[in-house]
């Protein structure tokens, strides 16, 4: 991805800049991303917490149980909500940004599909990408995947 990368909530108060290219892009098909998206999954681009920088406005947070056994600390814009980036607070070096509001989503492609067990019947899952059915461990996806 070009950087660096940029973005802005659904209302325009918060704004971002993302400082090193994201370490993978994934879709999430849990009960929760399907809340917080209002629709069937949600991506998500894993970056470093220091790439991050908060340009303007400021984020309120909210923190939940996740599927996996964690927690998630979510952090949103309190005018109009978008959700903005996840942290789980255990691993606070590693944001789990919601990449819908970069300003240019034309280089968001998922590299992986996590939680299928839980995908609407009607998605129909790419053939050439790792799909797990839960939630798979990052460290030993990305061994296998050589992302660096
Ligand atoms: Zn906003
Ligand atoms: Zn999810």
């Amino acid at each position: 991805m070009e950087l660096p990368i940029t973005g802005t909530c659904q209302c325009g108060e918060v704004s971002y800049a993302i400082s090193a290219d994201p370490m993978i892009t994934i879709a999430c098909h849990c009960q929760d991303c399907q809340k917080l998206s209002a629709s069937a999954f949600s991506l998500t681009i894993v970056i470093a917490a220091d790439s991050f920088e908060l340009k303007s406005g400021e984020l309120k947070v909210f923190e939940r149980p996740t599927d996996a056994g964690g927690t998630a600390a979510c952090y949103f814009c309190p005018t109009c909500g978008n959700r903005l980036y996840h942290v789980n607070p255990e691993n606070p070096c590693i944001y789990r940004l919601k990449p819908g509001g970069l300003d240019d989503t034309s280089q968001i492609q998922p590299q992986a599909h996590v939680w299928t067990s839980r995908a609407q019947s009607w998605v129909k899952l790419p053939d050439d990408l790792p799909v797990f059915e839960t939630q798979p461990d990052l460290n030993e996806f990305f061994a296998s995947q050589q992302v660096d």
